[in-house]
């Protein structure tokens, strides 16, 4: 009980004052978009998956990721999560045990579900998912801010909009998003030949890269530059819900999970990541729990459950309880003070740009 409060207590506090003894040295934020608590604690949903609907063959597609047991199911879908996570780190937000995260601000989107995660601050002014820079400070900005890890932190992902919710003109953190090459002077080999792949490949979506993509892009960025913060954030899920695609909504949820496993072994495989590494795991929004058509879509008047999220950690100060079954309530902005609690950084949340100077 006592090891299950302490995590929780890190979700719930704003910034951690007086930092015990920390063993980690990097955070590593992964983004799923629009991935819901639903398919992360239960697997496939039955109704979604025998719907022609939205499987090209549901037959196929339940052969791969059906069981009758919930517990088996997950598995199925999520390996990593409901093996190595389940088992060394924590997963919060089931609500079905009355684990519960929301989002607080009242806008169900991208944008606002980012901003919120980021700058712990659930801005009622973001209510929408255009090109404007973000004017809230990430955590982000702060960590890069501080001589520790000036430098030190990037964002590599699918969507091209982070480069606004990161607002890079005033951070100047090098982020990678959307469908456009790495850049820089010492790029790898591989690097080269992921630029050329993208330049020839007819692109899925105008504003999302492929996450297989994205992800090897972050590997890429992570050999190279040995960041000490990234957020890696995959887009494909979002794309492939919006688009009724149910069968692929699952495929890459899987392929993602894997992709989450390779870095976390590659971690493992490091000096500088060993044992020093915390991996924090989110969501954005949530998507409708209504009825069979409204996991398609998220926001806030039409799909009630779209300000569901969850989060899952791993790391070496999280005491492995796995699958955390406290009633107990937690909210998306917590996820920038426990980032900022493993870097043993103090965040205010909420801060306005031209406060910077008296920090
Ligand atoms: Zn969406």
């Amino acid at each position: 009980m006592k090891r299950q409060w302490i995590i929780l207590c890190l979700l719930f506090s704003w910034y951690a004052s007086d930092a015990q003894e920390l063993k980690t040295e990097n955070v590593i934020l992964i983004t799923f978009d629009g991935l819901r608590w639903q398919e992360v604690f239960s697997g496939a949903d039955k109704k979604l998956l025998r719907s022609e609907k939205y499987c090209a063959s549901p037959d196929e597609v339940a052969a791969q990721f059906w069981h009758r047991d919930p517990a088996v199911r997950r598995k199925r879908l999520m390996p990593f999560f409901w093996s190595t996570l389940a088992t060394e780190g924590q997963l919060i937000g089931n609500r079905r045990l009355g684990n519960k995260m929301s989002l607080t601000t009242k806008y169900w989107i991208s944008y606002s579900g980012y901003n919120e995660m980021l700058s712990g601050y659930p801005d009622p002014d973001v209510q929408h998912n255009r090109k404007v820079n973000n004017r809230n400070v990430t955590i982000l900005e702060w960590a890069n801010r501080q001589p520790l890890y000036s430098g030190k932190v990037a964002v590599v992902g699918s969507w091209d909009m982070f480069p606004y919710i990161i607002n890079t003109e005033r951070s100047g953190i090098y982020v990678n998003a959307g469908n456009v090459p790495a850049t820089g002077s010492n790029l790898t080999v591989k690097e080269h030949l992921l630029n050329a792949q993208l330049a020839q490949m007819q692109l899925r979506w105008p504003a999302v890269r492929q996450d297989t993509l994205t992800f090897q892009y972050a590997m890429e960025y992570l050999k190279r530059e040995h960041p000490r913060v990234l957020h890696l954030a995959f887009g494909g899920t979002d794309e492939y819900a919006h688009k009724g695609k149910y069968d692929a909504y699952l495929r890459i949820i899987y392929q993602s999970d894997a992709m989450i496993q390779e870095l976390w072994e590659w971690l493992q495989s490091q000096e500088q990541y060993r044992n020093k590494t915390t991996l924090i795991i989110a969501t954005d929004h949530g998507r409708g729990h209504l009825d069979r058509r409204s996991w398609k879509k998220h926001g806030r008047i039409w799909y009630p459950g779209s300000n569901h999220v969850w989060v899952a950690v791993i790391g070496p100060d999280t005491p492995p309880v796995g699958e955390v079954k406290v009633k107990a309530r937690h909210y998306q902005y917590q996820i920038a003070g426990t980032i900022a609690y493993f870097l043993g950084l103090r965040f205010s949340p909420h801060q306005s740009p031209q406060s910077l100077s008296s920090w």
